[in-house]
């Protein structure tokens, strides 16, 4: 049986939260030769789960629409991630 959006918006940020650094020190973030700005994407991304953490919180049901919006928007952000050497490249 398929999960329920909520439980899967909560596994779906699970991934993301394990994938994404965080946590990591600004030095490293912040190379001063980025292709993409690191520092802002991780903002925007931990916002972003934060947001829903609350209307998950709050009882709020996401779409189908919102889950593929957030995992598209996390595979974008991990995207320039690897290319700045913040994330180990998946091939
Ligand atoms: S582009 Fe962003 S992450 Fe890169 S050095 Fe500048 S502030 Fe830091």
């Amino acid at each position: 049986m398929k999960p329920d959006t909520r439980t899967a918006m909560r596994q779906l940020m699970a991934q993301v939260r394990a994938a994404i650094p965080f946590d990591a020190p600004a030095a490293q973030v912040c190379t001063g030769t980025c292709a993409r700005c690191s520092m802002k994407l991780l903002e925007f991304l931990g916002t972003e789960l934060q947001a829903w953490e609350y209307h998950l919180d709050a009882g709020e049901k996401p779409t189908l629409g919102d889950l593929s919006r957030l995992a598209r928007t996390s595979r974008k952000v991990y995207a320039v991630l690897e290319r700045n050497g913040l994330v180990a490249c998946e091939s």
